[in-house]
């Protein structure tokens, strides 16, 4: 569906879609842009659309109060709350309920679920007004240098459901709207504009009217009444009126201050420029008229706004430089009081940052905003500014407050992680200043993947003149969406009726009969109702029985339930038959309990470690379960521990656990977005996990009904599988037992080969430890009392080759390679003109080592030897100086043959080497 041909749908019958009841009371006259062709609706006559017009505002704000952000939302809130609005908090800014999003990207995304790869809409209250903040990635570089770009951003939406109780539609909600900016803010009415436009997407679509004073874009109002295409649509049963207004650009407009910046950031800026003690009152007047020009000229300058900046400097009378010495500290100023707000809130709301998914972005502007401060040498440290916007957002967002330890936590160990990374890019930036090379924006962010070398470090140390404009840009469209994940499909299935399962009925069925409704491929077969588990949610499937023949996978396709017979099917099963299944126990039994654990670990690494933490991803099987948690560090083994304790004690109050069906709606409000460990849930109905008192979860598994049944979880191993995830694998119940008899019993044995009890085996073994060493010191103290008399013997032993080197060449596979590393440092220093080979035999390898004497150095290097006799072993090669150095290689074979022509291969090396030099 295109864009275009929807506008004119509805362009084409203005009064039917666009015109509301304000306009004919205001006299608000549709009139055609001479410029850009789009319509709008103004009460005065004007050439062209808002999107011409000058910020006029700045410097001259068209309102007759002064609002700043938390004001503004003060006062928008309790107009809408007078109206008959509910005020509902924000959202999370990680977007935990959309499979395809990382980060609430609009308002309306609060009340947006997928099912069936459509979009519906849950809207709490109706009619609701919400200021979520949101986060965008795609205009990074633009932040501060537009006046009005941010990576954060508060979205007021005004929401609500046309044809459910409280609903209105487009008359009300223009009405409102217009009603918010003449009356809260008082700007007149003939400042506004209202221009037509269309949205479209998830298979719905409608009209939108923007609204403008003075260029700016105040808000949108969005009413998605069709679902279809413009060919063939109807009337969705449930319209929805979507308006997202930017509570920065409503505070800019009523403050008229250079940029949004100083609105947004009011007593935030203050603090900084006063710490960092920079001038800004005393440039507010070139700097309003900076930015006006700026803001004017912007659309024409997108895709490198620095060529403004250099038309600007002209115009005012100034040299580029000059005017960067004035503008640039409040640009750096504005990015960093954006870029750590935006963390501030994802990582209040549990996002991490890391080189992975969403976690990607956040460190990106946390290694820019620590660049900056370092480029710039401002002695501000991250977490203070964050206070300082905790301080100033306390009565939007008290919850920010709630967060504020684990937010340091986080900061602090990106901080640190920057700064011993930093001693590295300083020296690849020396690096690259010396070679000269042009960097592209593909150099720089190859560099930034694979070292974190930030474009901010190399501009600071020359080695770049400027920032590429697309460099964020580029950067963050690696990283922005999900991979999609791919089902594999066995054959469509039509026409069936959902399979009844019996294992959400009664979790203890372990036999039943049924009837096959169909068989697929020869080997799989669908039953009226099952009791078998089928793969999901990181669970593994049931195996068991059916008419004696083995089940080896069950899985779930939509609503149908398969189970793969081990033989042939047409053997033993008929459609419309009749048949027994019978579940496998001991292995049912087992997964549930894995799988139970696997809820108290992830509550019980929450509450050892942080707020960050949260299940990345699960596997639960018979013998072993893992579960992926999002943390920024590798865990100690105190950490471990304290977790182990943590779940077990869990175990041990036998806490009840509790399964509810609740509509998706109401468990969110209950229990929050925290039941979404295992992903968003696509349908209406959720199923709910409740381990009493301990943790609550979105799950469609089985479960023990008390904790105590699971008896032990024991952690075998714990990795950090990637950056910011770290995978732990245990056992529990019967399994963890089981490990715990097979430990001891190993243990048992190497006290018994230490000729010693399992008690005293520390102590044992502590002896034997060094007993060892001091044999090892014992054999170094011998090779060295003889090797003198050894070294002369290989003096004397070694053959004179024609071209005056002497070679001495030995195999063994018995001595280690200690003694002949000795032996070959001792003969050389005795025989000055000896090139020295030594076999050996180290296990499936064969270890090649090589001295060359003073001498001899200056015509062949031990280096090359070592090399090309790995290479005749079969190896890759060796290393080492110009006097000692090792390779190696599998080829036992060859051994013999290298030490018999070991004359000729020098020989070789030599006069190579004359060729070549
Ligand atoms: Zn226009
Ligand atoms: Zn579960």
């Amino acid at each position: 569906m295109e864009k275009q041909s929807l506008l004119s749908l509805f362009s084409s019958n203005p009064d039917k879609y666009y015109k509301v009841s304000l306009f004919d009371e205001k006299g608000f006259k549709r009139q055609n842009c001479k410029l850009c062709g789009k319509f709008f609706w103004s009460i005065i006559d004007k050439k062209s659309c808002p999107e011409h017009d000058n910020y006029s505002f700045i410097g001259d704000p068209p309102t007759s109060k002064r609002l700043d952000f938390v004001n503004t939302w003060k006062e928008l809130s309790s107009f809408f709350r007078k109206n008959d609005h509910e005020v509902i908090q924000r959202y999370p800014v990680v977007c935990r309920w959309r499979e395809d999003l990382y980060f609430t990207i609009a308002s309306i995304v609060d009340f947006q679920r997928v099912m069936n790869g459509k979009i519906v809409f849950e809207i709490p209250k109706n009619p609701l007004v919400v200021p979520q903040m949101c986060l965008r990635f795609n205009d990074i570089e633009n932040v501060g240098l537009t006046g009005r770009h941010y990576t954060s951003f508060c979205m007021v939406g005004q929401t609500c459901n046309a044809d459910a109780p409280g609903g209105y539609w487009k008359d009300k909600c223009i009405e409102l709207d217009h009603s918010l900016l003449k009356d809260v803010l008082g700007i007149k009415s003939e400042e506004i504009t209202f221009v037509e436009d269309v949205w479209m997407g998830a298979g719905a679509f409608g009209n939108s009217l923007e609204y403008y004073v003075r260029g700016l874009e105040l808000g949108n109002a969005v009413f998605t009444e069709f679902e279809g295409d413009e060919h063939n649509y109807r009337t969705l049963d449930n319209r929805i009126i979507d308006m997202g207004a930017g509570l920065e650009r409503l505070s800019w407009i009523t403050m008229g201050s250079p940029t949004s910046y100083d609105a947004t950031f009011g007593p935030v800026f203050k603090k900084l420029v006063d710490i960092i003690g920079i001038d800004i009152d005393s440039k507010a007047e070139f700097l309003s008229r900076y930015f006006r020009i700026f803001s004017e000229n912007y659309s024409n300058y997108q895709n490198d706004p620095r060529i403004l900046k250099t038309n600007i400097a002209k115009e005012l009378g100034l040299s580029y430089e000059a005017l960067e010495k004035i503008v640039l500290p409040f640009e750096i100023l504005s990015i960093i009081a954006d870029h750590t707000r935006t963390l501030l809130f994802a990582i209040s709301d549990g996002s991490l940052p890391s080189n992975v998914g969403g976690g990607y972005n956040l460190r990106i502007i946390l290694r820019r905003t620590l660049a900056l401060l370092d480029r710039f040498g401002w002695n501000l440290n991250l977490e203070d500014i964050m206070d300082l916007h905790i301080e100033q957002l306390k009565s939007m967002y008290p919850e920010l407050k709630e967060h504020k330890n684990d937010v340091r936590t986080i900061i602090q160990i990106e901080s640190d992680r920057y700064s011993s990374s930093k001693e590295r890019m300083y020296s690849i930036a020396n690096s690259m200043l010396m070679s000269k090379k042009k960097q592209s924006v593909e150099d720089l962010i190859r560099m930034y993947e694979s070292d974190g070398t930030t474009p901010d470090l190399l501009l600071e140390t020359g080695v770049i003149e400027k920032i590429p404009p697309d460099f964020y840009l580029k950067l963050a469209e690696l990283h922005t969406s999900h991979e999609s994940k791919q089902i594999p499909v066995i054959k469509t299935v039509s026409g069936l009726n959902p399979t009844r399962l019996l294992y959400y009925e009664d979790g203890s069925i372990r036999e039943f009969d049924a009837k096959i409704l169909k068989i697929l491929e020869d080997k799989y077969l669908i039953l009226d109702k099952t009791a078998f588990y089928p793969r999901g949610g990181g669970q593994e499937p049931d195996f068991g029985s059916i008419e004696g023949i083995k089940i080896t996978d069950v899985i779930k396709q939509n609503d149908i339930v398969l189970h793969k017979v081990q033989v042939p099917s047409k053997d033993h099963f008929l459609e419309n038959k009749i048949v027994h299944g019978i579940v496998d126990n001991v292995r049912r039994r087992s997964i549930t309990k894995n799988h139970s654990a696997t809820h108290i670990l992830n509550s019980a690494a929450r509450n050892s470690l942080g707020s960050w933490v949260w299940q990345n991803s699960a596997f639960k099987d018979e013998h072993y379960a893992r579960l992926d948690i999002t943390h920024h560090s590798a865990l100690t083994k105190q950490e471990i521990n304290q977790i182990e304790r943590t779940a077990n004690e869990v175990v041990q109050r036998n806490l009840p656990i509790m399964i509810n069906v609740f509509e998706r709606s109401n468990a969110e409000e209950k229990y929050t977005f925290r039941i979404y460990q295992g992903g968003a849930v696509p349908s209406n109905n959720v199923r709910i996990v409740n381990i009493e008192g301990w943790d609550v979860e979105a799950c469609g598994g089985t479960h023990v009904n008390k904790t105590g049944e699971i008896g032990l979880i024991k952690i075998l191993k714990t990795e950090r599988i990637q950056d910011g995830v770290v995978r732990l694998e245990y056992v529990s119940g019967n399994n963890a037992f089981q490990y715990v008899q097979s430990q001891d019993s190993q243990l048992l044995h190497i006290a018994q080969s230490l000729g010693s009890s399992k008690e005293k085996i520390i102590e044992s073994f502590d002896k034997v430890t060094v007993e060892n060493d001091l044999i090892k010191r014992k054999f170094r103290m011998l090779v060295n009392r003889f090797s003198d008399n050894m070294a002369a013997i290989v003096s004397q032993k070694a053959t004179k080759s024609k071209s005056g080197l002497k070679i001495y060449g030995i195999y063994d596979d018995e001595i280690g390679d200690d003694y002949y590393i000795a032996l070959g440092e001792k003969s050389i220093d005795i025989d000055p003109f000896l090139v020295y080979v030594a076999l050996i035999r180290d296990q499936e390898r064969i270890k090649v080592i090589v001295f060359v004497g003073e001498e001899s150095r200056k015509i062949i290097k031990a280096s090359r030897i070592a090399k090309e006799i790995s290479l005749k072993l079969g190896g890759t090669g060796g290393g080492g100086t110009d006097k000692f150095a090792q390779g190696g290689g599998r080829d036992k074979s060859k051994i013999h043959d290298c030490l018999k022509n070991l004359e000729n291969l020098l020989t070789d090396i030599l006069d190579s080497s004359e060729k070549n030099g």
